[in-house]
């Protein structure tokens, strides 16, 4: 048995090692508590430190102004893609959503199911999604613009976020939020499940810029309304403690030990075009994404028959490289390079990709 992998799963993923070790550590005795943070209140001064501490550090990290709030949401990033237009589409105005997958597509249908006139202004389904659309004619009365930042099952990323002429973007960034430095400039809302790159499941980051919350209306219910999780502090009913818990100490190991989003950027970045252009300079493994749209989070190839796939990813498991699978939905390989993913596992991986040619080969 390894010890420990190197974790290459698209989430629940891999969390910073000093995190683990320092829930490990506090685990039985939550600051002389003589409580673990699953049973201590969430009506405590040692968890409202906690989820203040949270939203502190997202505050800094993301350089928010006064005028966003940081809210902590159960159902996942899954119940956002209703909310959104719950929310923002009460009164039969439109919003425009850009499909660029597997998760955007699953939006569009929640704010569909609620009959809400949404149009979608761009796809890149006419190419099996392997690019981000450019030059996207936006609708101008539309309430908001969604889009998925980072197409976890896809591989792509906008590289840069669309010029919305000012309409609010409400943007998924489950799966590359404090991966890089963010323009908030016209962005309205970021969401974010935890497991992919800031925390454990259980909980999605909310960041919402406060002039939305005038379009909330009042006849939806409380729990759906990002109004309840504004007003309360994210604490109407009783919040995913631990979860919020592991995502402040995430936060904390970007802040003082990356020492930030311009260094954790550098870093996923390196990561990334190591594996790239091993990639490129294979004949045996081809990314699958358009060069210019390539995630720098989630790096999906193939290899030249699914059997080879399937040896690949097991063999790589022999190897301590694990979650290799692509997605189920389009096969092939993913590897899932998050914030707490480190350089060395990159390298572990592509000698491991070496020898697994030569011998296949
Ligand atoms: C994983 C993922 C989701 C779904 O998240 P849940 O928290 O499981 O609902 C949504 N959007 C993106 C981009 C994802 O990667």
């Amino acid at each position: 048995m390894h010890a420990r992998i190197h974790n290459f799963n698209a989430g629940p993923a891999a969390l910073p090692l000093p995190v683990l070790e320092e829930i490990k550590d506090s685990f039985l005795n939550f600051k002389e508590s003589g409580m673990s943070i699953t049973e201590v209140s969430h009506r405590s001064k040692w968890f409202d430190d906690v989820i203040n501490d949270a939203i502190e550090r997202t505050k800094r990290l993301l350089k928010l102004n006064d005028r966003y709030k940081v809210l902590f949401i159960q159902g996942g990033a899954s119940m956002q893609f209703c909310m959104a237009p719950l929310n923002f589409l009460s009164d039969g105005r439109s919003a425009d959503y850009i499909n660029t997958g597997t998760w955007s597509a699953k939006a569009i249908k929640e704010a569909e199911i609620q009959n809400k006139p949404i149009k979608v202004a761009a796809s890149s389904e006419d190419k099996n999604f392997c690019y981000i659309p450019e030059n996207i004619p936006f609708n101008k009365d539309a309430v908001y613009v969604h889009l998925t930042s980072n197409n976890t099952i896809k591989g792509t990323q906008f590289e840069s976020l669309p010029d919305t002429g000012h309409i609010p973007m409400v943007i998924d960034m489950s799966s590359d939020i404090m991966s890089r430095p963010v323009d908030m400039g016209d962005i309205g809302m970021i969401y974010a499940g935890a497991q992919k790159n800031i925390g454990p499941a259980g909980v999605c980051m909310v960041i919402i810029r406060q002039d939305l919350l005038d379009l909330v209306p009042d006849n939806i219910p409380s729990m759906l309304s990002y109004a309840t999780f504004a007003n309360k502090n994210s604490m109407f009913n009783t919040p995913p403690c631990f979860s919020i818990y592991t995502i402040a100490l995430v936060l904390k190991w970007l802040e003082e030990t990356i020492g930030g989003l311009e260094k954790m950027d550098m870093l996923n970045r390196k990561k990334a075009s190591l594996l790239y252009d091993f990639i490129d300079n294979s004949d045996f493994y081809n990314a699958t994404a358009e060069k210019g749209s390539r995630s720098l989070m989630n790096v999906t190839f193939r290899l030249p028959a699914a059997g080879l796939e399937k040896s690949f990813v097991e063999k790589a498991i022999d190897n301590g490289l694990g979650g290799l699978k692509g997605h189920r939905s389009v096969g092939g390989c993913r590897a899932s390079i998050y914030n707490a993913t480190g350089i060395d596992a990159i390298n572990d991986l592509v000698s491991f990709m070496k020898l697994f040619e030569k011998n296949a080969g």
